[in-house]
């Protein structure tokens, strides 16, 4: 099962800042929209890093509320580990797992094309398990 199987089921709809947009922006803009983290993009939704809500919780701790004025390309993970529509489930877990992060970027010919995040990959885990098990049933119930 691939990341784009998933993307078709959620949408793809993607939450971004530019670069320049502030701290401050992101935190309302996570709020607004009930998510855990915003990818950074530029002007060609290429992706440029990510800000989550536990770098703003750190930043918050260690800068206190003037952080909220710092733009995004000052405070951002840079190195964002993504993946593409083609790869499949299992190794978006391992990425995420060896990673420590929730989020994975999608990246389709250098642009943004959606997001996949740790409750995504949860839902998705459960539902195949529970068609396995519906699978298994079937199959003793018809022996
Ligand atoms: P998260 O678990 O996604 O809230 O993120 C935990 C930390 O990893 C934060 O510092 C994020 O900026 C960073 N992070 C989140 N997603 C990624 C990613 N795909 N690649 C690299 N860093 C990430």
């Amino acid at each position: 099962m691939t990341v784009s199987v998933i993307l078709n089921q959620k949408g793809r709809e993607i939450v971004t800042l530019l670069p320049e947009a502030r701290l401050g922006d992101a935190v309302a803009k996570l709020a607004e929209k009930r998510i855990g983290a915003i990818v950074v993009v530029d002007a060609a939704m290429a992706v440029e890093g990510i800000i989550s809500e536990r770098d703003v919780v750190r930043l918050l701790g260690e800068r206190g509320v003037s952080a909220l004025d710092e733009p995004l390309s000052a405070v951002m993970t840079h190195a964002v580990v993504t993946c593409t529509p083609e790869e499949t489930i299992p190794v978006i877990m391992e990425r995420m797992t060896r990673g420590r992060f929730r989020h994975v970027p999608v990246v389709s010919g250098d642009k943004l094309a959606g997001i996949i995040s740790i409750g995504d990959v949860v839902k998705f885990r459960v539902e195949e398990m529970e068609r396995e098990s519906a699978q298994l049933r079937d199959y003793i119930m018809s022996a």
